[in-house]
Parts: structure tokens; sequence; C-alpha cells
């Protein structure tokens, strides 16, 4: 047995591998002292092998489930090795095999899968060239998508894709190798993925990565001679990583992947550019502190599915440039907010996972009550499919010009379920079946003879034993004999001590106890082995009966995730059309000219904050920027909601651009490509950089991408600095913005020095948020944006606020007085915003002077080519 364990161990050297004994799955030797560490579980020594005595630890069969959800949540990988011999047969250990291997980024266990989000695997490709190829997909999503990007954005694309787990080559260079691992370190913080999110890495041989063989793999799943419909023909790099991810999807899964039937290529230029900053700062599906709410998308997310979550999860965070997808689904919720919004989301709720079920039905992992869940399911759909199509045309008949609401007809004919799925479960399935095929109770009465013959033989059993029992006791006198049963000894006839001379020849003794005798009779005997194998043959019937379901479902499975996507989508909609009656959003505009106008806009997440603690109002802001106006510069009191009314904007922003209505009275919203920000100095641990030198970092990438469609916001930049260096530095990013980049900016700043900005930049202008002080000492933040510079800073009130000890707010408040003196008086304010002076004229340089030097008048001919000799050393 050992050497057979040890075969099957060097097959996943990495891997932990759980080898079935039984009712136990054991773990041995480094794995055995690993899970013991991991799971806390107790570590034995048994029998010996090459003379060591064999450490190990096993976990019961039954609570597979929550030990794989615990070590998967540690990053770790476990191959599952399972008895598929038959023990009664074999000779010595039972065959057994790998079934599957469950990793982070392969996951298809309900269990071990969040709702709410996508366990992605990710393979990367370095390629010649500074080319990085990527492949990635959800393995219960059915959706493969590649890139191709320069090496120096590799990094950016990962965090982007979020991967549970990446695969890489074995041979990459050992500097690739350690970005990765560095990227790993990091990961918490980069990601998003929610505290205590891991990034698994997993190396795979080289040869894995073939652009060859990936593009034949490729057309191979896709049933095509070529990938030109999809863009897709000209990628190397993606297609190698892509040979590499689908050998390992299906090394894990122990099959093909058969539902996996959308490829994509993602282009970076066809997406609005939402960098990582940008994601954390905007606190859009993560707080600054790692929590899930209260965030944009826990805001939004009033979904009745983890569908529908996943899908509008994937609209905020992928915005298309393109403005035709927002603008369809902003007419669906149109549509929707007239009155099918509410009984929609009704019919929704509760709504099985249609998209992983149908992949785990291509998988073959299905089970029972899941399909049946899948049954009432697609019953829904087809109520609502034709609850949509009614209600459309109920509203088309009530408006007098015909509105074409397209996206949610095109809806409403995917959700009609694929004709026969449903009868053919139903048919199949009991109503309530059993967890596991292997424990029977599964396959309906009515849906196969031969099962339904097999367990009329059980259920006969009990009107069988008892007309034996009466007419054993007629035959025999005995009054109180009876007949039994029990899992240890089979069936039986027991006679107490008081009948035994009355038992008949042809009572055969099984055992005896200490009052009575059990027999069995030739009759009974071949009675219990006709019910014993007729229950044998039962599971096993039922067994080959589901594995038949399973077969012809595989029919379905593209029908089926097409109905899912429609799910979800509509799940989604109906979340953004509540969402925009409950909270009292308008629908946005898109135009042709560049520009950003919203009209008493609202922070949504900031506003319900305040609604939930009854913490006031929420103060409503414009904003206008257009061509004239493109940089706002920002002052106000800390506190004062500079902040808040920044990323007002950019949230409103996104929202428009995913197509949701958005938190303002009206919003005009011109072509965007990216959102930048920079923001805070919330200290980057994880990063272990500096303050400062993370600030910088940020602005230059800032710098370097941002566009004349490009939304920026600058926080108090300059802040991690001495004043004056950061004052240069602030004024030298905002001209740039201003002149090179020409990118809409929001630049929020407490250096008052940049009010002086506007006033030499045309296309800048300052704003502030209004406060006032009551009483000449508190101060009151109106939080009101307002035409003009701030007056003054208000930093002291707010210390005073802040409960900074009197004494202290005194000493400042008088060392401000002096100050201000001192500034009066001084003489002419320095410019900041002069041009440079250009440089003094520099220095000759030796060849100059030497060149100075010579009269061409008296040399030779010779003596000049000497020279020129010279000069020429001289450089
Ligand atoms: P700053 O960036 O100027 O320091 P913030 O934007 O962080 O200020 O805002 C500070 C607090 O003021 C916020 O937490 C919020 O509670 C409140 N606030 C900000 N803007 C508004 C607003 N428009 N209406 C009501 N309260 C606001």
């Amino acid at each position: 047995m050992m050497a057979q364990y040890l075969r099957l161990k060097a097959d996943h050297p990495s891997t932990l591998l759980f080898y079935r004994m039984g009712d136990f799955y054991e773990l041995f030797w480094d794995d055995a002292e690993k899970a013991a560490r991991l799971l806390e579980i107790t570590l034995t020594r048994r029998g010996q092998s090459a003379g060591e005595p064999v450490v190990m630890a096993g976990i019961p069969f039954h609570s597979l489930e929550t030990y794989l959800a615990r070590l998967i949540k540690l990053g770790e990988s476990v191959a599952i090795c399972e008895q598929v011999g038959d023990p009664a047969t074999s000779k010595g250990p039972v065959e057994r095999k790998v079934v599957r291997v469950v990793t982070p980024g392969t996951l298809t266990d309900s269990e071990l899968l969040s709702d709410k989000s996508e366990s992605v695997l990710l393979a990367v490709h370095a390629g010649p060239r500074a080319t990085c190829g990527l492949a990635w997909l959800s393995v219960t999503q059915g959706i493969l998508q590649l890139a191709q990007c320069p090496a120096d954005e590799l990094r950016a694309w990962i965090v982007r894709i979020a991967p549970s787990e990446l695969l890489h080559s074995a041979d990459v260079t050992p500097a690739f190798e350690q970005s990765l691992q560095e990227l790993q370190r990091q990961w918490p913080a980069l990601a998003q993925a929610g505290a205590g999110a891991r990034l698994s890495l997993a190396l795979r041989p080289a040869w894995a990565f073939d652009p060859a063989l990936g593009e034949r793999k490729l057309c191979a799943q896709l049933q095509t001679a070529s990938l030109a419909a999809w863009g897709a023909q000209d990628l190397p790099q993606a297609h190698a990583a892509a040979s590499a991810l689908l050998d390992y999807a299906e090394h894990t899964q122990g099959r093909a992947l058969a539902h996996l039937c959308q490829l994509r290529v993602a282009r970076p230029q066809e997406l609005i550019e939402l960098p990582a900053t940008t994601r954390r700062n905007l606190e859009l599906t993560q707080t600054l502190r790692g929590e899930a709410a209260p965030t944009l998308f826990s805001l939004l997310d009033s979904c009745q599915t983890g569908m529908g979550s996943r899908q509008l999860k994937r609209w905020l965070l992928e915005p298309p440039r393109d403005r035709a997808p927002a603008r369809q689904r902003l007419q669906a919720i149109g549509t929707l907010r007239a009155g099918l919004q509410a009984p929609l989301r009704l019919a929704l709720k509760g709504a099985s996972d249609v998209e992983r079920i149908s992949a785990r039905i291509a998988l073959r992992q299905v089970r029972p009550r899941e399909l049946v869940g899948l049954v009432q399911t697609l019953e829904r759909a087809a109520s609502v499919s034709a609850g949509l199509q009614q209600g459309l045309q109920d509203q088309t008949a009530q408006q007098t010009e015909a509105i074409p609401a397209s996206l949610l007809s095109e809806l409403a004919r995917e959700l009609e379920p694929p004709a026969g799925c449903a009868a053919l479960l139903q048919s199949a399935l009991l109503p309530e079946p059993a967890a596991l095929v292997r424990d029977g109770g599964v396959i309906n009465h009515g849906f196969d003879a031969d099962l339904d013959e097999l367990r009329a033989i059980q259920n006969n059993c009990d009107s069988f034993l008892l007309a034996l029992e009466a007419r054993e006791r007629e035959r025999t006198g005995i009054s109180n004999l009876r007949v039994q049963y029990n899992k240890v000894h089979g069936f039986y006839i027991e006679v107490t001590t008081s009948g035994l001379d009355r038992v008949p020849d042809d009572y055969r003794r099984r055992q005896t106890l200490k009052n009575a005798e059990r027999f069995i009779t030739p009759e009974l005997k071949s009675f219990e082995d006709k019910a014993l194998s007729a229950q044998e043959r039962a599971l096993a019937r039922e067994k080959w009966l589901y594995e038949g379901l399973l077969d012809q479902l595989q029919a379905h499975v593209q029908a089926l995730g097409t109905l899912a996507r429609a799910l979800a989508s509509l799940d989604a909609l109906c979340a953004l059309a509540e969402r925009s009656l409950t909270l009292e959003w308008c629908e946005p505009e898109f135009v042709a000219q560049p520009c950003i106008e919203i009209r008493a806009g609202r922070h949504p997440v900031v506003e319900a904050r305040m609604a939930e603690t009854g913490s006031g109002n929420f103060i409503p802001n414009d904003t206008v920027l257009g061509q004239k106006a493109r940089l706002q510069v920002i002052t106000g009191p800390n506190m004062g909601g500079k902040s808040t009314y920044m990323r007002q904007v950019a949230v409103i922003a996104l929202l428009a651009s995913m197509g949701s209505y958005v938190p303002a009275q009206s919003c005009r919203l011109g072509p965007l490509d990216a959102i930048h920000t920079r923001i805070g100095a919330a200290d980057d641990l994880a990063n272990a950089q500096s303050t400062f030198m993370l600030e910088m970092t940020e602005a230059a990438q800032i710098l370097h991408s941002a566009s004349p469609h490009s939304l920026v916001l600058m926080d108090e930049i300059g802040r991690g600095t001495s004043t004056f260096d950061g004052l240069a530095l602030a004024s030298a990013i905002a001209s740039h913005l201003h002149d090179k980049v020409k990118a809409f900016t929001l630049f929020a700043t407490h250096y008052f020095e940049l009010t002086e900005f506007p006033a030499s930049h045309r296309h800048a202008l300052n704003v502030h948020v209004s406060a006032a002080e009551s009483q000449g000492r508190d101060i009151v933040f109106l939080h009101q944006i307002e035409p003009g510079p701030a007056s003054r800073s208000y930093g002291v009130q707010v210390a005073r606020l802040a409960g900074v000890p009197a004494a202290v707010v005194q000493q400042a408040r008088h060392a401000l007085e002096a100050l201000e003196a001192h500034s009066a008086s001084a003489q002419a304010q320095v410019d900041l915003f002069a041009p440079p002076p250009a440089a003094a004229t520099p220095e000759p340089s030796r060849v100059e002077l030497a060149l100075a030097a010579v009269d061409p008048d008296v040399l030779s001919p010779r003596e000049a080519l000497e020279q020129l000799y010279l000069l020429k050393k001289l450089l």
C-alpha cells in the first residue's frame, strides 16, 4: 500500500495528497505534518516503512468539505485520491486514483466559493521582446480571456485580474520570479481581494507554455478552425499562456472543460482605466481598511442572486469606453423602473446559481439537490421570461411612440429554458433526493423499470417477513417466535429458551444469546440473498442512471450558460433600477464633447452612512468641468468636505459609465478613458515604501498615463515632504496637468499659495469648501462648494474641535497671529508659477576651448589633420 501511495504522491509533489482508506482520508509524512499544523489534527505514528515509523494524520471522509475549505483558504492545494477498485475482489491494496485536485484557482464546489466573487485562475507567460501573454478563466464561468501586454505593465494586469492562483513557467528568469513573489507578499493590500486573501503561485513545466499547442487547444475548445472571429489569432504569447492554463484546469478537474465555449480578448484601450489606486481610493469593492462594506459595491448590490452580484461587480470594475452598452443598460433600467422591477425581483429571489450548476454539470460534479434546484429555477426563468415579455408589450402599448427595449427583450428571449431540460430532470429525480448519489434515493420512481423492480423487492421485504413470521408460528406452535434483521447477522428467526424444544429440523443455528437462540432457514436465507443483492444492485443502478442523466444534460450546458448570464444581467439591472428609485438617482446623459457636468451631485456612500447614523443631511454640490474649465483648485479647511467632493465626482462618472443612474439631479458626461486618483497618505505598510516615495510614484504614473479624456483627482499632493519642496512639486504637477496632460483635474490642496494658480492658467479656477466661524471661535462646516479661494484654513479651529488641549490651541493661535503679521509685512510674494529662468550660458567644453585656440590660417595641412585627431580625442 505504501508503494501505491508513493507512486501517487510522486505525481503530486507540491500538493497535499488525501489518500482514502475506508472512512478516512489519510496524509503521510511531510503532508501529515503540514496538515497537522494547519488543521490542528493529531499526528500519529504507525507501523514501519523502510525501517522508519509511518507518520500519518487523518480526517473522517464526511468532513472533507470543511477541511478542504480551510486548506484552500490558506492557499494550499489538495489532491483527492479515492478507492476506485472493489475491495472485495481486489488482491493487494484496492486500486486508487486521484479523482480531482482542488486548488485555490480552480474551485467548483459551492461550499468553497464565495457567492459574490469569482475564483480566477491566471497563467502568465514571459515571451520574447518583453511581451507577456496572459490567459485566465473562472472554472465555474465558462469564459476564457486572453491578453498580451508589455512586461512593465504585467503587474498592473495581474492586480486588475485579481486571480486566486497564478501559473507561471518553471524556467522564468530569477528577476521575474522575484517580482511575482513580491507581488504575492503585497497581495492583500494590492488586489482589493479582501482581508486574508492570498495569491497562490503554481509552477508549471516550461513545455506547458507552447504557443502553437495553445492555439490548437483554443481552436479545439471553441470547435473552430481559426481564432480570427474573436480577433485572437495573432497573440502567440497569450496562446502559450492559454496552453498552460487549459492543461492545468483540465488536470485539476480530471476532465476537459466542456462548458468553456466563450473567448474574449481583453484590450485595455476598450476599457475605462481604473488603476488599483483608484479602486482603493474610491472604495469600490473594499473600504480602505479592507472590509467589504460600506463600499460603492455594497451599496449598489441589492441583487437577489450571487450571479447577479458577480455580474454587477464586473460592470462596476470594467466599464467600457464605448457608451453603447451603458446606453442600453440605462434604457433597460428606465423600463424596469416603470413598475416591472419589483415583481421581477420577487421572482428572482432564491433562484439557484445556474451558472455554477451548469459548469458543475459539464464537470460531472453536480449534486442531485443542485439539479432539483435547477428545475425550480428553470420554471421560474420561464415565468420571468413570459412576465418580462408581457410587461414590455404592455408598456409599449401605453406609449404613443414605440420604445425599443432591445436589451430587455433580448434577455427575455435568452431566459427561455432549453426545451426538455426541466422535464428530463423532473422525470429523472425524486423531488427531495438524497444529498449524495452514493447513498441512493436519488432517481425518481417510474424513471427506470429495473430500478423500480429492485426497489419493489426491498419494499416487499416487510410484508414477506410478516407473512413468514405468521406461517412459522403456525407451523411450529411457538407463539413468540419473531423474524428480525440486524446489520451484522442479517435476517434470522428468534426463539426464546422456552420454545427451543419445538424448533423444527430445518432451522440452522446462527447465534446463541442468553435467553434465546437465533436461526436461519433455507427459505429465509434465499430471501436474504435476494433482498441484500437487490439493495446493492439498486444502488449501482442509481449511480449508473445518474451518470446517464449527466450524459443527457451535456447537450443543455451551453444553453444553460446563456440562460445563467441572462438571469445575472436581469438581476443586476433590477438591482440598479431598485437602487435608483430607493436612493433617488437620475439618468445620466452622454455627450460627444469632453465635459463632466453634475448638478446637485452627492457621494452615495457618505450619504447612505449619514442617513443610517442620523448625522444630518448630505449637502449636494455642482461640478462643471469642460474645455474652458479643466482644473479646479480646491481649498478649504480640513474636514470641510474636499475629498468627499472629489470622490463624488469620480463615483458619479464611474456609475454613469457602467450604465447606472447617478446620485445627482442631472449629469452630462463626455468621453472618459481613465479615472486616476492620488489620495490620502494612508501608510502603505505592505509596500514598505516611504509615504512620500509612494506619493510621487503614484503622481508620476498619473502624469505619464492621463490624457485629455481622463479624470484626475489629486488630494493634498506634496504633503509628504517639507513645505517648500511640497509646494514646489504641487505647483509643477498642477502646471503639467493643466498645460500638457489637459486632463479634467480636481486638485485639492492645503497650500494656500496655489490659489494663485488660476490667475496664470486660463483653464483653471478656484473653488473652496465653505465654513463659518460661530462666535469667532468654533468652526461650522457647510460642505458647500463655492467659487473662489478659501479665505483661510481654520487649522487651529479644527484642532480645537478635535480635542487638542486648550493651552496648545491657545499657543497655536498666538503663533499664527505672529506668523500672519510677519508675512503681511514681508515683501513681494514668491511667484511660484513663474517659468524657471533660462539656464545661464553653460561653461565651454574642452573641445570648444581647444578649438578656440586654433588658428587655421597658420596650420599646414598635416598640422590641421593632427589637430583634428586631437579634438576627436577630447570628445
Ligand atoms: P476634507 O477632505 O476636506 O478633509 P472630507 O471630505 O474628508 O474633508 O469630509 C469630512 C467629513 O465631512 C466627511 O466624513 C463627512 O461626514 C462630512 N461631509 C463631507 N462632505 C459633505 C457633504 N457634502 N455634506 C455633508 N457632510 C459632508
